[in-house]
């Protein structure tokens, strides 16, 4: 239950240090100089990275409650929550029965009846609350059980009214009385003293504030203006006189975030993105690169020295769009678009000859360590004839290794240098970085694209994806960057035949996996691993894998990868597969994307109805990935239309976009973005699923809007609104 307060009425209230308040604040004031927060507040604000009045005001309300009608004391039943307008008509109540114990009591009265009041341990209330105090009260009915069941309040939330007879007392009804905000802490400023600070600082604010929006659009869309909407998402506008059915409508549309005010945020947040996403577009292209890249002599002979087999037409054709890139003078933002396993690696291998032959480095960004050290070993073993220094950098190094790789990419010694986020760190800094590429990039977004970017002198930028995601939320995620599609898989590539099994018909799924050893090749056992069962699914892993050693293929070399094991241990559990030592690996899904072990041709996914779509076809594309005919084997319980829907697309096809297409249609587009990638955009107002619709209109009206910026004489109200898109992203590009 709510801890209740109370307000004293302010003739008692002890004098406050003065600290005047500005008589006029604006979003960038910082939150110090506002009522209610003094320097530690602010202090502690800041922790939770708000600084600004503006960064305060969009600590928005959780939930809000109707206290905005007043119920007279003769309609009120138990459990309800109630607001009531009494005065008080006698005080009572024991004290001190028990030790530390003590009970204040009172009888309050409006026009039309009498309830009772108790207050337990608080008993300073008996000097402020008087006979004939007129209080406002909001609380939850009970029965009494000492008195029969006779109808109390207790520990109700209070509130002194001030001002004339009638009770209209507006000067303190900033908690009772409409429609009150509720808010998670912050720090010790809890939701009662949030509400305090927020009206204050909404009441000083300026009627125009900064504005992504143009009026144009706000009117066309008919969405309120930017003050008004963020005093009605704090305090919003359901007067006492709203009908009921609409006021219910109303509150329900504010608790889900989507009353007008909240939709007009939702919108200027969408539309800044859009149009953000374009600037950054824009200024990359008109950068003028430290050096445009050639196609010379040393460049065709080391690839012909390296490439392991003839590209496909679709390789061929991307490749030339990215030299194309490469070679002008603008740097190259590019979106590699391919299914698993087409053949995206060894085509950002052909760019960075092109880097490194120009005399340039090059870096690629992998999202996880394992996909990050494969990329490493594939590219030294591709390398090798050539001799190209070959750097590795990830969180999990030791300092003195980090610190060597570092050297090593800032002497230039180092001329491709592999590595996960780290490779973003302020500390790593590149001799001369020429191009960047981003692997499974939809765990990265805009700003640390930004940020590797940012390492060189306008380098050429790659970003690669195997995810097939619906249009508008690509162009949310790539809105920046040109596109290529690799359309076509390596030649003999056979599909990956998919069956699907019970838990009984296991046995036959191991018959497939002796098939497998005896010709030669290399299994798959894939165990789920979420995070809320994440100890009992890396028990059923560990057993699995001592199942199969000791009990079924004793004769076989049976490895174990799971995400909780030490790096160097992965990396040589994954070499030892890679160099086919191991014949079985079980693993939890560490081995999701990107992985590359073309010997190993069966896969056996242990639980698979766990498993999204879009998650399985990365699965299953870890196999396949030669010419020898791959299978994969699902082993699921058959309960429910959805799991039998998503068990029968993966047998049916091996098509992506298909597998895609279904899994839009099953569960909407938050599966295919799964929950944990952080490359989504963080929103503070719009949800990407929930909102897809006001996305794709605030990309149209992104276009308009720069048409109209384009004009000979732009309209004010859209350069104001650049200006204000503009100064935004770049405070996000590039964090202070
Ligand atoms: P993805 O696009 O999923 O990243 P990879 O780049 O890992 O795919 O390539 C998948 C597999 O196909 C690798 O083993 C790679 O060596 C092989 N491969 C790529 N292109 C060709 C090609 N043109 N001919 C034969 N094998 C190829
Ligand atoms: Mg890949």
């Amino acid at each position: 239950m709510q801890k209740p307060v109370h307000t004293p009425p302010p003739t008692k209230e002890p004098p406050r240090p003065q600290r005047d308040a500005p008589a006029r604040i604006d979003l960038e004031t910082p939150v110090q100089f506002l009522r209610g927060v003094g320097p530690r507040r602010s202090e502690m604000l800041a922790a939770h990275g708000i600084r600004t009045a503006g960064d305060l005001l969009e600590h928005l309300p959780f939930r809000y409650e109707d206290r905005a009608r007043f119920r007279p004391l003769a309609s009120l039943r138990p459990e309800e929550w109630v607001l009531v307008r009494v005065r008080v008509a006698s005080v009572g109540g024991a004290q001190g029965f028990r030790q530390g114990f003590s009970i204040f009591e009172m009888l309050v009265r409006d026009g039309s009846g009498a309830v009772r009041v108790k207050f337990f341990n608080q008993p300073y209330l008996r000097r402020l609350y008087t006979v004939g105090t007129r209080l406002t009260m909001f609380g939850q009915v009970k029965q009494d059980a000492y008195s029969g069941g006779a109808l109390v309040l207790a520990n109700p939330e209070c509130e002194v009214v001030e001002g004339g007879d009638d009770g209209g007392g507006d000067g303190n009804a900033l908690h009772m009385g409409r429609v009150v905000p509720i808010y998670r802490k912050l720090g010790d400023l809890r939701t009662r003293a949030l509400r305090k600070v927020m009206h204050e600082a909404l009441s000083h604010l300026p009627p125009e504030l900064p504005d992504a929006l143009p009026a144009y659009l706000a009117r066309q869309l008919r969405l309120p203006p930017k003050a008004k909407a963020l005093r009605a998402v704090h305090f919003p506008e359901v007067g006492a006189a709203v009908p009921d059915a609409e006021r219910k409508k109303a509150l329900a549309a504010c608790d889900a975030g989507l009353s007008p005010a909240h939709k007009r945020f939702i919108f200027e947040e969408l539309f800044q993105f859009q149009v953000g996403v374009r600037m950054v577009r824009e200024d990359n292209r008109r950068q003028v690169k430290a050096r445009r890249m050639e196609i010379t002599e040393g460049v065709r002979t080391t690839i012909k020295k390296i490439l392991p087999f003839h590209p496909t037409a679709a390789q061929k054709r991307v490749l030339k769009e990215i030299a194309d890139d490469q070679c002008s003078i603008h740097p190259m933002s590019r979106l590699l678009q391919g299914d698993v396993g087409s053949g995206k690696t060894i085509v950002a291998a052909q760019a960075a000859v092109i880097a490194v032959e120009n005399g340039c480095q090059a870096a690629v960004m992998a999202p996880t360590e394992i996909l990050a050290e494969q990329h490493y070993f594939f590219f030294k073993r591709l390398f090798a004839p050539v001799g190209y220094g070959i750097g590795l950098l990830k969180g999990s190094l030791k300092a003195k290794e980090k610190k060597l790789a570092r050297e090593r990419v800032q002497s230039g010694e180092t001329r491709i240098v592999i590595g996960t986020h780290a490779l973003v760190e302020e500390s790593v800094k590149f001799r001369d970085l020429g191009l960047v590429v981003i692997d499974e990039q939809h765990r990265f977004g805009v700003v640390q694209r930004n940020l590797l970017r940012g390492k060189g002198l306008h380098p050429d930028v790659l970003v690669m994806t195997a995810t097939p995601i619906p249009r508008s939320l690509a162009l949310t995620l790539y809105g920046d960057l040109d596109v290529s599609v690799i359309d076509e898989l390596p030649p003999g590539r056979k599909p990956v035949a998919t069956v699907w099994l019970g838990e009984k018909d296991r046995a036959q799924a191991f018959r497939a996996m002796r098939h497998t050893v005896d010709a030669g090749r290399q299994v798959y056992v894939v165990y789920p691993l979420v995070e809320e069962s994440e100890k009992s699914d890396l028990r059923a892993a560990v057993a699995m894998a001592e199942h199969l050693k000791n009990d079924v293929f004793p004769d076989c070399r049976v490895g174990l990868l799971h995400g909780r094991m030490k790096s160097a241990e992965k990396e040589e559990t994954m070499r030892a597969f890679a160099g086919g030592d191991v014949q079985i690996l079980v693993s939890t899904t560490v081995i999701e994307v990107g992985v590359d072990v073309p010997n190993a041709t069966l896969m056996v996914i242990e639980h698979a109805e766990r498993f999204g779509l879009a998650q399985l076809h990365q699965l299953r594309g870890r196999v396949g990935r030669g010419s020898a005919a791959s299978q994969c084997v699902l082993i699921g319980a058959a309960d429910g239309d959805d799991i039998r829907k998503r068990m029968e697309t993966m047998c049916a096809t091996n098509d992506g976009f298909r597998i895609a297409q279904a899994d839009l249609e099953l569960r909407g587009p938050g599966e295919l973005l799964g929950t944990r990638q952080s490359g989504v955009p963080a929103f503070k107002y719009a949800d990407i699923v929930r909102d897809m619709r006001a996305l794709e209109i605030a990309r149209q009206e992104a276009d308009a809007f720069f048409e109209k910026l384009r004009a000979s004489t732009p309209d004010a109200d859209c350069l104001r609104a650049a200006a204000v898109i503009r100064a935004r992203w770049q405070a996000r590009v590039a964090p202070s």
